[in-house]
């Protein structure tokens, strides 16, 4: 490897790809997905082609020596955390960009890039516009007859749910449900099968004890999504209140949010926080105020997804924001690009296209949200022929891949300055 300061004389440098990165070849050129940041990066030819080169590299950890363009190519990769180059170049915000070279439009992708898997139907909280409370709700109930959430992690149904998740070949297998924390053990057992074949994220409320799963959470390099409404504590959790069922009335979701962020850095465990954009927190100045706080807190991670008619909020449209909600994300997007936020943002606009996300329930159902909004449908059955090829068509035929695409590579934010090199 030469010394740095010849790499510097010589505009020369060394490139290696960066410590939790995955790729995936695409006609386009390649995805990238960063653990750390937890967001996905679509890389044209000759920017995949770099990407190659460093995973590739002389011998573990040496990487590749580049130069030229490949060079400068390189140092925008290690900006956003897809390599790292010697000489050191310092990682920045994406601010929403996704798209890392020439790219006429959102590329289409070949095969999914997330699976979400319900570890558990129970949640401490209870969020009036929960998405996902039709895919819970059936499965509470038998829980209860056979003893409760507790009961749930001697039960037998997560095999089914990441047998399925198996046959999908998506990246990244997402925990979620429901709240992982609530049965942690069932997180665990899990978060242990996806991670045979694909990164781990797992979302939680962060109302609950996270101990309990970091050492798996560490062991598989998972990012974890903690959920934040509002910088207003009460705001938060009027909207996010504490289910009885589960806990003490009063029980502040804000507040267990908070020490599960403190905690997960603490323990070295990368985390992001998400919201959903409702009627409570759409307005720019609450956003803003959001955005700061989380700043002030030390989160760099930050996800926001439009309030979406399914699951109880598609019966409470008084919860679902302004029609213009995009535009005002957009125009918080464009205040943190201006103004240097330190701070990685992504927008999911789902309600433009509802059949974009794919879930496997708690019995091992995959299930798309229909086309209409009128809720889950389900696309394959544990009980078929367990034929990856069959799963991907019906990927292919029942979910919207531009939607698919558009959620985890920023293609809501495609009025802002994409792509990125
Ligand atoms: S934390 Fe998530 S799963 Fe739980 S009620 Fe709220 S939206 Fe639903």
């Amino acid at each position: 490897m030469p010394s740095a300061a010849l790499t510097q004389a010589r505009g020369v440098l060394t490139v290696r790809l960066a410590a939790g990165v995955t790729l995936r070849s695409e006609d386009f050129g390649a995805v990238a997905y960063v653990g750390e940041r937890d967001d996905f990066f679509a890389l044209d030819l000759a920017y995949a082609a770099v990407v190659r080169r460093a995973a590739a590299g002389p011998g573990a950890g040496l990487g590749a020596i580049v130069d030229g363009e490949d060079a400068d190519r390189a140092r925008l990769l290690a900006s956003l955390g897809v390599c790292a180059t010697s000489p050191a170049t310092p990682e920045r915000p994406h601010l929403g960009r996704s798209l890392v070279g020439d790219f006429a439009a959102l590329p289409t992708l070949s095969r999914p890039l997330v699976v979400n898997c319900f570890s558990t139907a129970h949640c401490p909280l209870s969020c009036g516009y929960c998405h996902a409370d039709d895919l819970m709700t059936p499965f509470r109930a038998r829980d209860e007859r056979w003893g409760g959430a507790a009961a749930s992690a001697r039960w037998d149904g997560v095999a089914a749910t990441a047998r399925t998740a198996g046959l999908v070949p998506a990246m990244v297998g997402v925990v979620t449900g429901g709240d992982p924390i609530v049965v942690p053990d069932r997180a665990i057992w899990l978060m242990e099968r996806l991670a045979a074949r694909k990164r781990v994220v797992l979302d939680t409320s962060g109302v609950g004890d996270i101990g309990p799963l970091l050492p798996a959470l560490r062991r598989h390099q998972a990012h974890v999504r903690v959920s934040l409404d509002s910088a207003d504590a009460r705001l938060n959790d009027r909207v996010r209140p504490a289910n009885p069922r589960y806990l003490p009335r009063g029980t502040s979701g804000f507040a267990g949010a908070h020490v599960t962020l403190r905690r997960l850095r603490d323990a070295g465990v990368p985390s992001s926080v998400q919201t959903v954009v409702g009627r409570h927190n759409q307005h720019l100045d609450d956003l803003r105020a959001l955005r700061d706080h989380l700043v002030a807190v030390g989160v760099r991670h930050w996800v926001l997804h439009v309030a979406i008619p399914a699951g109880k909020a598609g019966r409470q449209p008084a919860l679902l924001p302004d029609a213009d909600a995009l535009d005002r994300l957009r125009a918080l997007v464009r205040e943190c690009v201006d103004g240097g936020s330190p701070i990685d943002v992504r927008v999911t606009g789902t309600h433009r296209s509802p059949n974009a996300v794919l879930l496997v329930d708690t019995v091992g159902r995959l299930c798309v949200e229909r086309r209409d909004g009128a809720g889950k449908e389900m696309i394959w059955s544990p009980d078929e022929a367990p034929d990856p090829h069959e799963v991907v068509r019906r990927y292919h035929r029942h979910v919207d891949l531009a939607g698919h695409a558009s959620r985890y590579l920023n293609g809501t934010l495609e009025a802002l300055p994409q792509p990125v090199g």
